[in-house]
């Protein structure tokens, strides 16, 4: 008998893994991939090159708890993310910057002139609904075309004014030469890369890993207390309300026999080419290698489900869902795909510790058996006909 099973060994069911393991809860957790990790998964390529399965991922965050956290699994290395986006026939930095718009523009602004030229070219908004309302009211149109409009329609298969303004205000306006992705305070790539990581987090002895395995396919045959839940909502109510859509990307990985092939570790694409981005491996990892690798992003409606697509109509589905969710006793929901939000590695890190403590919180109020000398006695406060849960020496 299992206390837990947990469906997903991304960042959501490995974090509630290791923190229900550390407090004696026996665990199961599976996957139905090939590997844990989830969308973070990292392994070496047939070069011998560390590269990112499913894409880019560079760690950063805020939050000291969930890095501090994390530290207790991996050493890390200091990696400041930093992109160009090619655009006009030049490779300029993005976020725009005070340096983008000068090298765009063949101009020598400083920040205050440059900040002036904003407000000059900036439409006025009365509301900031949309991801086209997001970019226009700061940088006006000819920059939102420039880098975001094409890019996001690739991306998103939809236009930024289809969309909420939380996707493009990802990506911040600067009027200083800062050319970094991030400002957050840690920004860090895992020593060892992130498979190690989450080989760490999980490598306790409550800690039982299935992997190949569709919870679908068991669940009738293991038994177990809770359940975590952690892949796609809409899925797990076998889509009583409609599909959730979730957008997919298709990789192409290219190995070149150079130290380094383009000059940023990222390269954005918002106007020329079927894929978004081209990302660099090694810039992220360090390593040193006589080969490089490549990976182009190509989005795409069907495939796995990798973003979940944040609109409106999207919104009001996934609520129906989340009342559904409230009524599940005994399942938690955990996750990028199983909370539908366009969330980071931290934000998911941050949420599983959320959860976890509630389940905490939770199972302190729960009627408690008190073992004492041998017997099992009903402690105080359990009313008739409860059945206890936890049992407590
Ligand atoms: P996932 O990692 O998706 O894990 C869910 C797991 O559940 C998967 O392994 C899946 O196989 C499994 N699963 C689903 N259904 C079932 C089932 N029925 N049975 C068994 N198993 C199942 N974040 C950052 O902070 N920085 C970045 O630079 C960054 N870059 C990104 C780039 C790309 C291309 C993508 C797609 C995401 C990026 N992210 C980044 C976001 C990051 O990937 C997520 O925040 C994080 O991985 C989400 O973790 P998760 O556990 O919620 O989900
Ligand atoms: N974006 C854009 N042009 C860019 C970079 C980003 O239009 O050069 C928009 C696009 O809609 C993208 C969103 O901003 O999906 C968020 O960008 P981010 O780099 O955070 O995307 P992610 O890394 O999550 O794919």
């Amino acid at each position: 008998m299992y206390d837990y099973l947990i469906v997903g060994a991304g960042f959501a069911g490995s974090t509630l893994a290791e923190r229900l393991a550390s407090i004696g809860k026996k665990v199961l957790l599976i996957d139905k991939r090939n590997h844990i990790g989830g969308n973070a998964y990292d392994c070496y390529d047939d070069a011998g090159i560390l590269i990112h399965k499913y894409g880019p991922h560079i760690f950063h965050t805020n939050s000291r708890a969930v890095f501090d956290y994390l530290s207790r699994f991996t050493k890390w290395r200091q990696y400041q993310h930093r992109v160009l986006a090619s655009v006009d026939g030049q490779l300029v930095p993005i976020p725009i910057n005070l340096d983008t718009i000068n090298s765009l523009y063949g101009l020598n602004l400083t920040s205050m002139e440059v900040e002036k030229f904003f407000a000059s070219v900036a439409e006025q908004k009365t509301e900031i609904l949309t991801s086209e309302d997001v970019v226009v009211s700061k940088v006006g149109r000819e920059l939102y075309e420039k880098f975001f409009r094409g890019y996001t329609r690739k991306q998103w298969g939809l236009d930024p004014s289809e969309l909420d303004a939380a996707v493009t205000a990802r990506v911040p306006t600067r009027t200083n030469r800062d050319n970094r992705y991030f400002t957050d305070s840690y920004q860090a790539m895992p020593l060892h890369g992130f498979t190690r990581m989450f080989e760490n987090m999980l490598a306790h002895p409550n800690i039982h890993i299935l992997l190949n395995t569709d919870y679908k396919e068991v669940r009738d045959y293991i038994p177990f207390k809770e359940m975590i839940y952690s892949g796609p909502i809409d899925e797990f109510y076998d889509h009583r309300f409609g599909k959730l859509p979730y957008r997919s990307l298709r990789f192409e990985f290219e190995t070149h026999d150079v130290q380094t092939y383009q000059p940023a570790a990222v390269i954005n694409y918002p106007n020329d080419y079927a894929y978004t981005r081209v990302t660099e491996f090694k810039y992220l990892t360090g390593q040193k290698h006589h080969r490089s690798t490549l990976v182009y992003e190509f989005s795409q409606a069907e495939g796995d489900p990798y973003y979940p697509i944040p609109r409106q109509e999207n919104a009001e589905i996934y609520q129906k869902y989340q009342a559904l969710m409230n009524e599940t006793p005994g399942v938690h929901f955990c996750g990028r795909l199983a909370t539908y939000k366009y969330y980071n590695m931290d934000q998911v890190v941050a949420q599983a510790m959320t959860v976890f403590q509630k389940i905490v919180d939770a199972h302190d109020k729960e009627p408690v058996l008190y073992r004492q000398g041998g017997i099992v006695a009903v402690g105080s406060g359990v009313s008739s006909g409860t059945k206890p849960q936890l049992i407590r020496s």
